[in-house]
């Protein structure tokens, strides 16, 4: 089998965990950490890992197969995306929903023009949960979809907390609500509000002489974020913030429940339980990149999402291995 030499274009939660993951991935091997920092203050998982500046990238590209984007998906990934499928393979973890057509154009573009094969908005939301959602609705088209986030870390919800004057620290759970799961489950597909679906919970450190009480009602009245949720906030010092909330658990449910005829329902439930977020979603990443080169290979250019590419190209297992065990 060949190996695919991977390259990582920013070095954050997800750079690490891509380095994590190509450790788990004996046909993978990591050719160069590229970042927009000073190369010699990144500190790599792997000892002697081979950390470049970005603008180095252009003169490497016949020492990689396929780099994996781990930028932020505000501003980095618009511009990194496109720039880069000129000249590389790629895949990226594009998660602002929004604005993925245009995401898609900008990159299919490039890799069009430059022979490429990309892949954006992979992951697990988007990634693996819209995979579940597409199947779901072509299975039982008479039916409807849920998606549950949680218990989990968000990332967003955590900033805008710490924007809140009087807030020295914190962070926020999105946690399902246990009652709207159960009534999902039972098939009887509810019609389920915002507030009825998802609660909040914020754990805040308070910077000397804050008023506790403006403090939180300035958290659950925030436009977007906290208004149309039931929103708890619990007030930590900053050594419990530190030891208790420094992990970034997170995962969900996707839930498709139809009918396939009047008599019959049924209820089909995809879950995610990830002590990690960014290092699950970078163990996609990593299966994708695989799929992308094998893609390559057979000649596929342009831009593509998780919705075209076969599961068995995600595999390190040969088509006819994976006949002989898995089917
Ligand atoms: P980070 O903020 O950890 O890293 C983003 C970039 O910021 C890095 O690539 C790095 O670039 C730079 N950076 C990292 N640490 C520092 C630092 N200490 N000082 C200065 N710059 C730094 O983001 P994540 O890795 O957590 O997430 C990246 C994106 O992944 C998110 O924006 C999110 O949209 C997406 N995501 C998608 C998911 C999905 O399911 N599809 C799930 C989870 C995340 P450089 O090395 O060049 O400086």
């Amino acid at each position: 089998a060949t190996t695919i030499r991977i390259g990582i274009v920013g070095h954050g939660n997800l750079g690490r965990g891509v380095e994590a993951a190509i450790a788990k991935n004996p046909d993978m091997v990591l050719a160069g950490i590229y970042t927009r920092r000073d190369p010699a203050q990144l500190k790599p998982l792997t000892a002697g890992a081979p950390v470049y500046r970005l603008q180095d990238l252009a003169g490497h590209k016949d020492r990689i197969d396929v780099l994996v984007l781990c930028g932020g998906s505000k501003d980095d990934l618009p511009v990194q995306s496109p720039q880069l499928a000129r000249d590389f393979c790629l895949v990226d973890s594009f998660d602002t929903h929004a604005r993925i057509p245009e995401h898609f154009a900008a990159v299919d573009a490039a890799a069009q023009a430059g022979k490429t094969t990309a892949l954006i908005s992979a992951g697990w939301d988007p990634g693996m949960f819209s995979i579940n959602r597409v199947m779901g609705e072509a299975l039982l088209p008479d039916g409807a979809t849920y998606t549950f986030w949680g218990k989990g870390l968000s990332q967003g919800h955590s900033d805008a907390i710490r924007h809140v004057a009087g807030v020295a620290g914190g962070v926020q759970y999105t946690i399902p609500v246990d009652e709207a799961v159960e009534q999902v489950r039972s098939g009887t597909r509810p019609q389920l509000s915002t507030r009825q679906k998802h609660r909040r919970e914020c754990y805040v450190v308070l910077k000397d002489g804050a008023d506790a009480e403006g403090v939180r009602r300035a958290i659950v009245t925030m436009p977007h974020y906290f208004d149309e949720y039931d929103t708890t906030v619990h007030f930590i010092s900053a050594d419990e913030l530190a030891r208790d909330h420094a992990a970034m658990p997170h995962g969900g449910f996707v839930i498709r429940s139809g009918n396939s005829s009047a008599a019959n329902k049924h209820v089909v439930e995809y879950r995610l339980q990830l002590d990690s977020n960014p290092e699950f979603t970078s163990s996609v990443l990593v299966a994708y990149a695989r799929a992308v080169h094998r893609l390559h290979q057979a000649g596929q250019m342009g831009c593509k999402t998780v919705f075209d590419v076969a599961p068995g190209l995600l595999s390190p297992k040969s088509a006819e291995q994976l006949r002989a065990e898995l089917l």
